[in-house]
């Protein structure tokens, strides 16, 4: 959603409140995507302070359909985000890097979101704290089930220091 900041510079102070709807269904970051599974409006109060200065802070609340990094099963993270930024519309290409959200006069307030979302994403998620994750022999998920494989790694010289033991215990 594109908002169009022009009808705020009439007047130093003005500031208007908006609740707007993202236009974005997904997101994409790194090599994954996300669906956006629910989303709350963008409640936003935009404030032109003075000489195109704009402030703008504002609330969203977004559900992101992610998957555990251990069991890859879904796992529906929420995010409730807080929007703070500030910005001159002064046409000096220097700031407005900063702030690939705006544009001209216009904010993209799905940008804007999509940068704080960014911030607040977690490296990797999980669908508990002590999810089972897959066997690495069968794939089975382990949280729902488990199988019989053998997936003790031994280190080659514990092997052979095991095999003495085992054989001195036949002896016994
Ligand atoms: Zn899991
Ligand atoms: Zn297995």
């Amino acid at each position: 959603m594109q908002i169009n900041l022009s009808k705020l510079f009439e007047q130093d102070g003005s500031h208007e409140e908006l609740s707007v709807e993202l236009d974005a269904t997904s997101v994409r970051f790194g090599a994954e995507e996300y669906d956006i599974c629910d989303k709350s409006p963008v409640e936003l109060v935009i404030k032109h302070t003075k000489n195109r200065h704009i402030d703008v802070s504002g609330t969203v609340s977004l559900k992101l359909r992610m998957k555990c990094a251990r069991c890859l099963e879904a796992v529906d993270e929420t995010f409730d985000l807080q929007l703070e930024s500030s910005f001159d519309v002064n046409g000096q290409s220097e700031e407005l890097e900063e702030t690939p959200y705006v544009s001209g006069y216009s904010l993209d307030v799905d940008l804007l979101v999509m940068d704080e979302l960014f911030v607040n994403m977690p490296i990797s998620v999980l669908c508990s704290e002590d999810c089972k994750g897959l066997c690495p022999k069968c794939g089975i998920n382990l949280n729902h089930g488990s199988c019989d494989c053998d997936t003790t790694v031994l280190d080659p010289r514990m092997a052979k220091i095991l095999d003495i033991y085992n054989a001195h215990n036949k002896e016994v």
